[in-house]
């Protein structure tokens, strides 16, 4: 966690033109990471509101909470049953009746769910909040950003508070499902196709761009990249590194006030198949949709910059190279990470054809889509996406 704590908790001036500030305290997931002292210095004292779900219960909630009434700690246990929680009116009132006057904060123990509902709960108490991430399957930890589903319909709050302090174990992180391990992995291969788009951006529209925090995001997500069979063999090593990835990911974007860094094309593939399998009634993870979504992005970026190579990109052609993978080692990282395995219903050519023209929407962020969109070629990019796609998954 060494480079990211140089980034938190102190302003500094930044060659992009701004000063930068993360208003995060401590992020720590070494040895004692999870002591009561880290605690009370972050909260300011001893009375909190615990909410974790009984997925992690033997892993850390139990012992978690045992260790903090041990050091005299008032502490009350908001233990979620369901399956696969989800936040909406009944549950975030529910963390509010639980609530009591003169508590000092929150303390969530979870992955994206469980930490999201104690950012959004402690941002309207006006409360600290620390979180204990449990799982390496996100990069939104380290953001003010929370999902609540509001009377049925999932809506985004982006004025909540950043964690005071983001602890883990690592023995706990590392332990996790593999199913989270992969969805965090997708959502790093992601920043692939989020960096070019972010650059092509600048190029086009003139948006504002931080070297800094570009760089950061590249380093993080090729470590991920290459530490992939470390994941897959659960090495410590790579758990660790993606861990780091996934909370300089959040970091990153807290630097700059906006998900540009962490999102493009990609996650405008992803949003739109969530969306679309909640609809169904199925389900697919971030990650994995991101995981997908990289690819399309990238067999996009290859007709525009094979095939197009339209004279007014000549200038920044070598940059969009350095951050897009060649598709057929997207493909095989997909594979190898069993991404695959959870898209195979998305793999015919008329429903990409369809979520490539939805998501090129004029009202979506610029990403290569409005680009290929605007220049009258989004058509062709289908269909030699189709084609590529349909090449290099019968290949391999
Ligand atoms: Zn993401
Ligand atoms: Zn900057």
């Amino acid at each position: 966690m060494g480079k990211v704590l140089e980034l938190i908790n102190h302003e500094f001036d930044c060659e992009c033109g701004r000063t930068h500030y993360v208003p995060i305290r401590e992020i720590n997931t070494g040895e004692g990471a999870l002591s009561p002292t880290g605690f009370e210095r972050i909260l300011g004292g001893k009375r909190a509101l615990m909410l974790c779900d009984y997925h992690t219960k033997s892993a850390v909630n139990d012992r978690l909470a045992e260790d903090l009434r041990e050091h005299g700690w008032k502490l009350k246990v908001r233990e979620f049953q369901s399956e696969r929680l989800k936040n909406d009116d009944a549950v975030v009132g529910t963390v509010v009746l639980d609530t009591e006057p003169g508590m000092d904060g929150i303390v969530a123990v979870g992955g994206g769910t469980v930490t999201d509902l104690g950012r959004f709960v402690a941002s309207r108490l006006g409360k600290p909040f620390i979180l204990v991430m449990t799982c390496p399957s996100m990069d939104g930890y380290a953001s003010n950003v929370a999902a609540v589903a509001v009377d049925g319909r999932r809506k985004i709050f982006k004025d909540c508070r950043y964690p005071d302090a983001i602890f883990g174990d690592m023995a706990v992180i590392g332990g996790a499902p593999f199913d989270l391990i992969k969805s965090g992995f997708g959502d790093m291969l992601g920043k692939r196709t989020a960096l070019p788009d972010w650059a092509l951006s600048r190029r086009m529209t003139g948006e504002y761009f931080c070297e800094r925090a570009a760089a950061l995001m590249d380093e993080s997500s090729m470590n991920c990249v290459l530490n992939l069979n470390g994941l897959i063999s659960r090495d410590a090593r790579a758990i660790a590194a993606l861990t780091d990835a996934l909370v300089m990911t959040g970091v990153c974007m807290a630097l700059v006030s906006d998900t540009r860094p962490a999102s493009g094309s990609e996650h405008i593939f992803s949003h739109f198949m969530v969306e679309s399998a909640l609809d169904s009634g199925s389900f697919i993870s971030h990650g994995v949709s991101v995981g997908f979504g990289t690819l399309i992005s990238t067999l996009l970026y290859r007709y525009l910059l094979e095939e197009l190579h339209p004279a007014e990109l000549e200038s920044i052609t070598d940059e969009l190279l350095k951050y897009l993978l060649p598709p057929e080692q997207v493909w095989d990282l997909l594979t190898n990470s069993r991404i695959t395995a959870d898209i195979e219903g998305y793999l015919s050519g008329e429903a990409i054809a369809e979520m490539i023209r939805r998501c090129a929407a004029p009202d979506k962020r610029y990403t290569i889509l409005r680009y290929l969109s605007d220049c009258g070629h989004l058509e062709n990019g289908i269909r030699y996406t189709s084609d590529a796609l349909g090449k290099i998954a019968g290949q391999r």
